[in-house]
């Protein structure tokens, strides 16, 4: 079995780490944050000092954090993945990240001798927490039958979309799909309480028709209980669309209501709710209509 190391033990990164130490993974682990690399360790992973350390110690080196610049930093910044790194290693970035760079990021590890898949998913917190994530896998085919069984301690819909970079583009698509839900989610279950329908009823009728959908089973629940702790943060998703629109207007694609949906976050987001859970994208259309789920 290879050892592997896993950078970013965040939301997502620390249930998905936990899944590989418990099915017998060597595990390396790094966080910028100690207290989820303690709870790594007391499940019998080995703490390291940087993402250095980690790749030394690896054949497999992967990677869940927030953003473009924090993979950028971790694999070739100071005692990032670059200065540890053995030829014939593969790198696995599973983070939600930019297509173009993620490419560029292929290329420059190519030439340490290193193989590269991206492989973002969806599924939220349940998905890692419970191995159901969705995997959308960019690289070459043969890397990826190879690293197809850790996917799958992990996941359950294991997908190569093509080459470096297309496993990011599916998941840019991915989230506008998801951020588009819940504004339609907001705007029905606000209208419908608004009009003075029980809304706990209304969603639970609209989950047996057309409309049924895992959105509106979790977010929709979010909306009426008023949960919004994360789960998927905001400013998370903001940074996604924002990858969206800035691929839309690169390639010549007019997508109107991702457009929307980004306001509606910056809107909530404005309003000190960068770190809510995306389902808290409600609030601002509540804010316009003068009125609260539940009519609170
Ligand atoms: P998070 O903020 O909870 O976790 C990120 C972790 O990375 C943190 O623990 C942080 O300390 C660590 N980190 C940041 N920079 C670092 C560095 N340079 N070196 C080492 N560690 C570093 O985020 P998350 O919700 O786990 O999301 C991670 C990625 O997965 C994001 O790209 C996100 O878009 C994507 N994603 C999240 C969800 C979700 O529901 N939370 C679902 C699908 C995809």
């Amino acid at each position: 079995m290879a050892n592997i190391g896993f950078i970013g033990l965040g939301i997502m990164g620390k249930p998905m780490a936990g899944h590989l130490v418990k099915a017998g993974y060597t595990l390396y682990v790094y966080d910028i944050m100690h207290e989820s690399v303690a709870e790594l360790k007391s499940l019998g992973a080995i703490p390291c000092r940087n993402s250095k350390e980690v790749a030394e110690n690896s054949e497999i080196v992967i990677l869940m954090l927030p953003d473009t610049p924090d993979v950028e930093e971790a694999l070739f910044g100071h005692d990032g993945v670059s200065a540890g790194i053995k030829p014939g290693s593969t790198v696995i970035d599973m983070s939600s990240i930019s297509p173009i760079a993620t490419r560029k990021f292929a290329e420059k590890l190519a030439k340490l001798g290193a193989e590269m898949l991206d492989a973002p998913v969806s599924g939220g917190q349940l998905g890692a927490q419970n191995a159901a994530l969705s995997i959308m896998v960019g690289g070459k085919a043969e890397i990826f039958e190879q690293i197809k069984p850790i996917f799958e301690k992990m996941g359950k819909n294991i997908v190569l979309i093509g080459g470096n970079g297309d496993g990011q583009v599916c998941k840019v698509a991915n989230q506008i799909v998801v951020a588009l839900t819940i504004e339609a989610i907001s705007e029905a279950l606000l209208l419908a309480s608004k009009a003075g329908a029980d809304v706990t009823k209304v969603r639970e009728a609209l989950l047996g028709g057309f409309a049924q959908s895992r959105i509106l089973e979790v977010h929709g629940e979010r909306m009426i209980k008023r949960t919004f702790q994360p789960g998927f943060k905001i400013k998370l998703h903001q940074k996604d669309l924002n990858l969206a629109l800035q691929t839309g207007r690169d390639i010549g694609v007019s997508l109107p209501n991702t457009a929307t949906a980004q306001e509606l976050f910056n809107a909530v987001s404005a309003d000190g709710g960068a770190e809510l859970d995306h389902s808290a994208m409600v609030q601002a259309l509540e804010r316009l209509a003068n009125f609260t789920i539940g009519g609170k």
